[in-house]
């Protein structure tokens, strides 16, 4: 086994074993094995060990990287889970599968305007921190409704928790945003804390370190 299938095994048992305890089923939780920074060829042994949900925080580098890797694995999921420039929308719809990181009216103009039709996450800003992005939680069900009505397919919410300091509250904070506004995706849980992510309900955690690196 290479390096890397070891690595995406253990991941696997780790949202498994959380799954367990949570009386979840594994299946029901989407690995995206987030790729920013890393190589081609880094890429290229996940994907040989079976992984094809992948995650990019920088349009110019997905642009970059991913069309030569699209080409030969045509099956892989691409991700969009950083900050978006509402310029960069047209660029967007021909480059991702998945967005994780709407978070506010410009930008969810700008998709619709340019025809993106994916599944999108609005990104909630559970810490309520300014230099982070996010929609904050008093405007959340306005947004959520407006988001619904411009006919954009809301797949769930997502959150990036404060740093340093326990993620669960903010997990269990995000679970019960998504069933009051009837959303069913969460995308939650990072390298560092997706193991108390899936047993909070977690429907996609996002793990980049865990992955790539021993
Ligand atoms: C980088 C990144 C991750 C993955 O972080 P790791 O700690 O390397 O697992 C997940 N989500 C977002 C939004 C990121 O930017």
């Amino acid at each position: 086994m290479s390096d890397a299938a070891a690595r995406l095994a253990a991941v696997h048992a780790t949202i498994a074993d959380a799954a367990r305890v949570a009386r979840r089923k594994p299946e029901d939780v989407t690995l995206v094995a987030v790729s920013k920074g890393r190589p081609a060829e880094a890429i290229e042994q996940l994907i040989a060990a079976g992984q094809r949900d992948f995650g990019e925080n920088r349009v110019q580098e997905a642009a970059a990287k991913w069309p030569s890797l699209r080409a030969r694995y045509p099956d892989v999921r691409l991700h969009m889970i950083g900050r978006l420039q509402s310029n960069k929308a047209e660029e967007v719809v021909g480059l991702f599968d998945v967005i994780h990181s709407l978070d506010r009216a410009s930008l969810r103009d700008a998709l619709v305007k340019a025809g993106w039709s994916g599944p999108t996450y609005v990104q909630v800003n559970v810490g309520e921190e300014e230099q982070k992005g996010g929609v904050s939680i008093g405007e959340l069900p306005a947004f959520i409704a407006s988001v619904r009505d411009m006919g954009l397919d809301l797949a769930g919410l997502m959150a990036i928790p404060p740093a340093d300091v326990e993620a669960s509250p903010y997990f269990a904070l995000l679970a019960k945003l998504a069933r009051r506004h009837d959303v069913t995706g969460l995308s939650m849980g990072m390298s560092g804390d997706y193991r108390s992510a899936v047993m909070l309900g977690a429907t996609v955690v996002r793990v980049g370190t865990a992955l790539f690196e021993d």
